[in-house]
């Protein structure tokens, strides 16, 4: 299996004012092709340091992928970065000229003479036309520089597979149109990437990450597919992945494995993949036909704000008041009380959060056409997380209340 780093690059990333999407998208996407991610990294807009950073990415990867600096600017550093890092000269290409003023030409504009600079790429790169933007993007082939420094521990000679250096755009859409339609059919076809690893994450609620090992502690030590598990905020996920010659096969690994989980946990899993616990609940409170109305204390609007979202009609308002845990009952019937006669089918959920500095405790109190429940917990985590962890514990006793788990 290959190995791969990437290698963002802009000042704006290491200000901390633009996020890096990119390196996700691009790990995520080599995940999927079964290419081993083993580093990233982050470089300003210097061609020195980002050629130094490509020249050590290639001693200890076969794919490096840089994005961002391809723009028409002299602060858009890359094309020479590469260049100076593989050690060739940057050369103009006439076909990447004549699709950049076609591009400009489209918004009826000539192009300036500076976006002239994108038509250099390193000399000998394969240049990847940009359909969505003027920054083209190029592979460059480094199996020369290998033979010169074999990387640690393979060698020289046949068996050494050539290095590339893959540039990219920094604008996430050019980046990730230009991946998927160019990089993906290259690295199949010259890494003979047949292998595919999808992933399947299951959502649980209400139950801990000890209980959950318990459970389904036997799995989690398979080597194909792979279980984990990871905690946030009250919601445990299952991460299931498997490797597999095709997706189909993947997928069968993945339900076999589900299957099996399911059997174990039931009605502990609300959710898979996209799933979130707002919209399975709510969800379930319309398929009983019912209706909810939420009450929030101390939770910074954290529960109404996941509830707006939806935009579903069967959230029908919040109200954020200072709620004392002892008072939730009176404050759900003074703000919902009468509602609640008029319309048989609302349902009412209230949440506080009361912070002291012996303890986080947290009231949940559901009302629903059917019945009262009331939940009285402490949280240990950091204050922090306390509104999240809140919110995800009320909305879980709410859906397994409306779906009639016990528990
Ligand atoms: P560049 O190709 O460096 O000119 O980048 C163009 C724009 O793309 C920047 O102004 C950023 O807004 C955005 N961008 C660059 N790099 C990234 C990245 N790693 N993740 C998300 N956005 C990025
Ligand atoms: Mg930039």
């Amino acid at each position: 299996m290959p190995t791969a780093e990437i290698i963002a690059i802009g000042t704006e990333l290491l200000l901390g004012e633009t996020a890096d999407t990119n390196t996700r998208f691009i790990a995520r996407t080599l995940r999927g092709l079964g290419v081993d991610l083993f580093r990233t990294s982050t470089i300003g807009d210097n061609a020195g340091r980002i050629a130094q950073a490509i020249r050590e990415a290639l001693a200890r990867a076969e794919i490096v992928i840089t994005t961002g600096g391809l723009g028409p600017t002299v602060d858009d550093p890359t094309r020479q970065a590469v260049a100076q890092a593989v050690g060739v000269e940057l050369e103009f290409r006439p076909e990447l000229w004549e699709q950049i003023t076609a591009r400009v030409a489209r918004y009826g504009r000539t192009p300036t003479e500076n976006q002239k600079r994108q038509a250099y790429i390193p000399k000998g790169a394969i240049s990847i036309e940009n359909p969505v933007g003027t920054a083209p993007a190029f592979i460059v082939n480094v199996s020369p520089l290998l033979a010169k420094h074999p990387r640690r521990g393979q060698g020289e000679g046949p068996g050494v597979r050539a290095s590339v250096v893959i540039s990219l755009p920094g604008v996430p859409r050019e980046m990730e149109t230009l991946l998927t339609q160019a990089v993906i059919p290259y690295l199949q076809k010259h890494y003979n990437l047949h292998d595919v690893i999808k992933i399947r994450t299951l959502h649980t609620g209400g139950v801990g990450e000890a209980w959950i090992d318990e459970q389904i502690g036997d799995l989690e030590s398979l080597t194909n597919p792979t279980v984990g598990l990871s905690a946030h905020s009250g919601i445990i996920d299952i991460r299931i992945a498997a490797k597999a010659g095709s997706e189909a096969e993947a997928d069968r690994m993945l339900n076999a494995i589900e299957a099996d989980v399911h059997e174990r946990l039931g009605t502990v899993i609300y959710g898979a993949d996209n799933a979130t616990l707002e919209a399975v609940t709510l969800k379930a409170v319309a398929a009983r036909g019912w209706s909810l109305a939420c009450l929030e204390s101390g939770l910074d609007g954290a529960l109404i704000e996941r509830l707006v979202r939806l935009g579903s009609p069967a959230f029908v308002g919040g109200i954020r008041h200072k709620v004392q845990p002892e008072a939730m009952e009176d404050a759900l019937e003074e703000a919902f009380g009468e509602a609640r006669r008029e319309n048989r089918s609302l349902a009412a959920l209230g949440i506080t959060l009361s912070v002291d500095e012996e303890r986080q405790a947290v009231t949940i109190l559901i009302l629903t056409p059917q019945e009262k429940e009331e939940r009285h917990l402490t949280y240990g985590g950091h204050p922090r997380n306390a509104p999240r962890w809140a919110t995800n514990i009320g909305l879980d006793c709410l859906r397994r209340c409306v779906q009639g788990i016990s528990g």
